[in-house]
């Protein structure tokens, strides 16, 4: 396989790669958490653009400009609210990989960084998230994909060694 999958922990907002992934709601209007973090670093901007997009549904993604950001791209994704795993949950989220994945082909983007979807504000376990996260990405990388580099951004220690942890069991 010619890709390379990386956890890392960081500031998303810094990272200086074609896309960086932002856990938005679904009015794509900025938020706290990581959605904050991006809109404050990329500048109003992206915030105008956004308006412009008319909201997204849970497990759909949309691309913006990066605008002040390293990163050229944002690709807004917007995950389930946790409610307990019986309601499609593990789905939705999947689906907000594979949506940003797909974006990110349709665009050449060769390479992407991801923040742990859901696990803040929206209540998903890590240990179960990751799990979905991994297993995801791992099931879309083909040969043909203009994809060269997936990262998952951990902002905690703890969020990095769960990651860690699972990467070397798949
Ligand atoms: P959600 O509403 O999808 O749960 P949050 O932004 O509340 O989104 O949290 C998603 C994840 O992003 C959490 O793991 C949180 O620790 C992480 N996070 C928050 N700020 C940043 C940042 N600047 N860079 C990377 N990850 C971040």
């Amino acid at each position: 396989m010619d890709w390379n999958l990386r956890i890392i922990r960081a500031d998303i907002t810094t990272l200086d790669v074609d896309a960086i992934v932002n856990a938005a709601n679904s009015s794509l209007l900025g938020g706290g958490g990581v959605d904050g973090a991006i809109h404050r670093a990329a500048g109003p901007e992206l915030l105008a653009e956004c308006r412009s997009l008319g909201g997204c549904e849970t497990g759909d993604a949309k691309l913006t400009k990066g605008y002040r950001l390293p990163a050229r791209y944002v690709i807004h994704t917007v995950g389930p609210v946790w409610s307990g795993g019986n309601n499609n949950e593990a789905q939705l989220l999947a689906s907000c990989y594979r949506r940003c994945i797909e974006i990110a082909e349709q665009h050449s983007l060769d390479s992407v960084a991801f923040p742990s979807i859901s696990t803040g504000v929206y209540g998903y376990p890590i240990e179960l998230a990751s799990e979905v996260a991994i297993s995801t990405i791992r099931s879309m990388m083909r040969d043909e994909s203009p994809i060269i580099e997936v990262t998952f951004c951990c902002f905690s220690t703890h969020d990095f060694h769960v990651y860690e942890r699972l990467l070397d069991r798949f």
